[in-house]
């Protein structure tokens, strides 16, 4: 708790000090610190606000008067090699930087004129962060088996997200780290290229200049390629540059923005692309989110009311009977919840982790695709085979004290 509050004083008296480089110093180190994804400097007629993003959520971090504005932007773009003297149009950059001698990090600025002076933004991607496991990111034992067993077929897989912080990419680079091996030619499209691994052959695509997605892809496949990443699948070019890869004998791994994995195949149908591509290409389609986990030095077992395992019952009704979990039990279970300790309250967003649903298109997925079912049809099939929702996985994970159930219907229900 002390360094966090440390980083923190040391901003106010940087603010106080009018010393602007070490104000930039010190939000970029605090924001790391308890662990934001982005920085915003917002100014307005009278004061100019600072707020992190920390798991979804903004918050206030601090304040300073008008007057400081212009040197402290200044000074964050020189940070940035952006232009000082432009004040008028927007402008941006990725940079690398080291702070404190040891952090490194990566930082999208951002500067966007306003009726009032320049707003910031800045994007934080932690460079130290080592990339994880498919076993530390929590994929369940039956399905690592089945992913580590997918990305290995020469076919097509899509890695699918709820909202935007799923962390999505890190479950590509894990995937990566798995396949980058001597015998093998892999070539990525990205947009932003966040973590640059040894040997990989990764493009960054250029929107300004017209060096696009499907203009890089293109490219990438020239290149002798035997597995491709790319970054996101947005547009019908991209979809169908990717399917003929995939068809062609070449794995790509991908990512697109959907609900759920079974909602991806009507994604893909909107996308015009026929239904037994589909079915002939992708392998299996994976949803994941990011939630927060439960603070080990302070949680708390409690026994919940009826109504949340009637609630909890009714989500596993499906459940497959397997590994999982011993459902003739749920009557008796012990949850567990927050005691707030000081632990936590200054980095409770820390602990996280991911929830999942694997969808694998077997045999009979792929006739149900092909015949054009509705996707509830298809989730039911899955269901009544060895499906498990994401829903369920994380209810799973509350049973299992590492996640709380309030989390879950909260996020549920809004
Ligand atoms: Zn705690």
């Amino acid at each position: 708790m002390s360094e966090n509050n440390n980083n923190f004083d040391r901003l106010v008296d940087a603010i106080l000090d009018w010393d602007a480089t070490q104000m930039a110093n010190f939000v970029i180190l605090h924001s790391l610190k308890v662990w934001a994804s982005d920085i915003h400097i917002e100014p307005w007629e009278w004061n100019v606000r600072i707020r992190i993003r920390i798991d979804w959520v903004l918050h206030s971090l601090t304040e300073y008067q008008p007057s400081l504005h212009d040197a402290f932007i200044a000074r964050i773009k020189i940070m940035s090699k952006l232009q000082t003297d432009e004040k008028r149009i927007p402008q941006d950059w990725v940079i690398n930087t080291s702070l404190e001698g040891w952090w490194e990090v990566d930082l999208r600025v951002s500067t966007l004129p306003t009726v009032t002076w320049e707003k910031v933004c800045m994007r934080i991607q932690d460079k130290t962060k080592t990339i994880p496991t498919f076993k530390e990111m929590w994929i369940r034992a039956s399905w690592l088996h089945n992913l580590e067993t997918a990305i290995k077929k020469p076919n097509w897989i899509v890695l699918v997200t709820w909202p935007t912080w799923s962390w999505k990419t890190t479950t590509l680079y894990s995937a990566l780290s798995v396949l980058n091996q001597d015998g093998v030619n892999i070539m990525t499209v990205e947009d932003p290229v966040e973590i640059k691994m040894a040997w990989l052959n990764q493009c960054q695509v250029v929107e300004k200049i017209w060096y696009t997605f499907p203009i890089a892809l293109r490219a990438a496949l020239r290149q002798d390629p035997n597995i491709i990443m790319l970054w996101e699948i947005r547009d019908k070019e991209t979809v169908e540059i990717a399917l003929r890869a995939a068809m062609t004998w070449h794995l790509v791994l991908s990512t697109i923005h959907t609900n759920s994995a079974v909602s991806t195949i009507n994604r893909l149908l909107d996308m015009w692309v026929k239904p037994f591509l589909i079915a002939w290409t992708v392998n299996a389609i994976q949803a994941q989110r990011l939630v927060r986990r439960i603070c080990p030095n302070c949680i708390e077992k409690y026994t919940p009311d009826e109504h949340i395992i009637e609630d909890i019952k009714k989500e596993l009704e499906w459940l497959p009977d397997s590994e999982w979990l011993d459902v003739s039990k749920l009557d008796s279970i012990v949850l567990s919840r927050w005691a707030w300790c000081e632990e936590c309250n200054d980095t409770w967003f820390k602990w996280r982790m991911w929830i999942y649903e694997v969808l694998e298109v077997d045999r009979e997925i792929e006739e149900m695709v092909v015949a054009w079912r509705w996707e509830l049809s298809i989730l039911k099939r899955a269901k009544e085979k060895w499906f498990v929702t994401m829903i369920q996985d994380w209810i799973i994970k509350a049973i299992a004290w590492f996640t709380t159930i309030e989390e879950i219907f909260n996020i549920v229900n809004t």
